[in-house]
């Protein structure tokens, strides 16, 4: 790529340019070098590019679920096949490491395969005689052109959560990527045109705040699909309801690991650095905070030192175990957190701050930071840092921890560490967060159930993906019938009942 590179919006299965004569630089945070300029949409044309995906819905909607799942068929093959694309672009935009993105790109094809299987999902109820030579069935159909907005964090997998599902179902899609790594969806657009998908249902709208205002606002979209941070999921959510739309708007995330004192803590060791330094902790289900209970502490800190010091921060593409963060000022917010940590009274095990990387001197680096002692109050604890920084919370019982956790504004994602199948089963009924890890740090739920946090890591009613994605994408219709029934009873203006 060079800098001169333009990274458009897609409609119709082509690129559209836009006119707004605005971009911005997109950037490979491992050099620090600007790698292309993506548009940024105007009004217009956000407007262009729903109406593209509003004049082709109602042919998609009423293409038969059985063509609509080959297509599908065909866009898994060709994603199947050629991962490594996509996970080099993921790499060079957002900075996580190639297997990390390989992994990401897997997350994805997940949610794929799930919708390869909508015709079972579609299938309504049938019940007949429900009233005398009366039936009743329901049907659940298409909602319309629905926007996905996307965070940076994984440009391919979270479009991928939604649009499966939604085209699977026959809505047709504008995804609005992050402005910081668009080209994943760009890459997926082309997939979808080699695999057969007709013009105007895959739609990819470049660009900021006008682009997202312009689909939260439009009357031609039908439901909103947004992944980010916490305030602009509660903004998207308020304003795309006022709208009169259906909205699930997923959020930040603070996530805490309990380790109680009968734990593995190899394997607690060994998780609590996958799940805080993975992705250079720029995942919604990262560890952040890592809970230990009673006389394991100093142990389980001395174990997770050893493992994170030796982790080999460098370029993604290049073989390291961790990449850099997404830009310059974010890696300076993230360096700021440990400063005030630290001036609060936190104890640096190890410091990420003045990692260098040989040859990619500019690139946005901070390395694994263990900070121990954390407290409750520090900025540190109640902010989400997004980024490679783990603090060590030390409390003496199981009902520490929960209150810890249950008093925590987010509910994403949580685990906890134990041989003891009786408090697994008791952390599993009382913790307040949506998706519950037992000796399992990241748990991410397979394509066939459904991700969703709670509290403010989401807003709406509806998780994403698996069977809750099928339900966020259709819209239930009960049909009651009568054919040909010389026992319909004549005049009646009585409220009818069932007989
Ligand atoms: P972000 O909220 O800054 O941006 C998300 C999207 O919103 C982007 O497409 C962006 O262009 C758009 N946007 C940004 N500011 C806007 C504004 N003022 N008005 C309208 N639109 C706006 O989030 P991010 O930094 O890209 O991603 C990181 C965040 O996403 C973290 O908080 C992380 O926890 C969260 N996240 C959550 C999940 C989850 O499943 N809950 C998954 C991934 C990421």
């Amino acid at each position: 790529m060079t800098t001169s590179q333009t990274i458009s919006h897609w409609i119709n299965n082509d690129v559209f340019t836009g006119s707004s004569g605005q971009s911005a630089p997109v950037t490979n945070p491992a050099t620090g070098q600007v790698t292309g300029q993506v548009a940024l949409a105007s009004v217009e044309d956000a407007q262009t590019v729903i109406n593209a995906a509003a004049a082709a819905f109602p042919a998609w909607r009423d293409t038969s679920i059985t063509k609509r799942v080959q297509t599908l068929f065909a866009f898994r093959e060709l994603l199947n096949a050629r991962r490594g694309e996509l996970a080099a672009i993921i790499t060079a935009e957002h900075g996580k490491v190639l297997s990390d993105a390989m992994g990401e790109v897997a997350r994805g094809i997940e949610v794929v395969e799930f919708a390869c299987g909508i015709p079972h999902l579609l299938k309504g109820g049938y019940a007949e005689n429900a009233s005398t030579n009366v039936d009743v069935y329901n049907i659940r159909q298409a909602l319309g052109p629905v926007a996905i907005i996307a965070p940076f964090n994984f440009p391919a997998m979270v479009p991928m959560w939604f649009f499966p599902i939604a085209i699977a179902a026959g809505n047709t899609v504008v995804v609005k990527p992050s402005e910081k790594d668009p080209s994943s969806s760009l890459w997926m657009a082309e997939l979808w045109k080699e695999a057969g998908l007709p013009d105007g249902v895959f739609n990819v709208l470049q660009g900021d705040k006008t682009a997202v205002d312009e689909l939260l606002t439009n009357p031609a979209i039908k439901a909103v699909s947004f992944v980010g941070s916490t305030p602009i999921a509660q903004y998207v959510y308020r304003t795309a309801t006022a709208s009169g739309k259906r909205v699930q708007a997923l959020g930040g995330a603070k996530n805490h690991a309990v380790i109680l004192p009968d734990a593995d803590l190899d394997l607690a060791a060994d998780s609590m650095v996958n799940a805080g330094f993975g992705s250079a902790g720029e995942r919604c289900m990262a560890i952040s905070a890592c809970v230990a209970v009673g006389p394991i502490a100093d142990d389980l800190v001395a174990k997770i030192v050893e493992r994170a010091a030796a982790i080999k921060t460098g370029d993604g593409a290049k073989g390291s175990d961790m990449g850099p963060l997404i830009t310059k000022v974010h890696r300076d917010k993230v360096a700021s957190y440990i400063d005030a940590g630290e001036a609060e009274g936190a104890k640096v095990v190890l410091d990420g701050r003045n990692v260098t990387v040989e040859g990619a001197e500019n690139g946005f680096w901070l390395g694994p930071t263990l900070l121990d002692n954390v407290t409750p109050e520090m900025s540190v604890y109640t902010d989400e840092i997004f980024g490679p920084v783990l603090s060590v919370v030390r409390v003496e019982t199981y009902d520490e921890a929960l209150e810890l956790i249950n008093n925590n504004p987010y509910g994403n994602g949580t685990a906890i560490f134990t041989n003891d199948g009786g408090a697994a089963r008791r952390f599993q009924n009382e913790v307040e967060v949506g998706m519950v890890g037992i000796n399992v740090p990241i748990p991410v739920p397979m394509a066939f159930f459904s991700f969703g946090g709670w509290k403010a890591s989401l807003f709406g009613d509806t998780h994403a993906y698996g069977p809750e994605g099928v339900q966020f994408f259709t819209r239930a219709k009960a049909v009651t019938q009568r054919w040909a029934d010389p026992s319909h009873g004549g005049i009646n203006l009585g409220f009818p009942e069932n007989n």
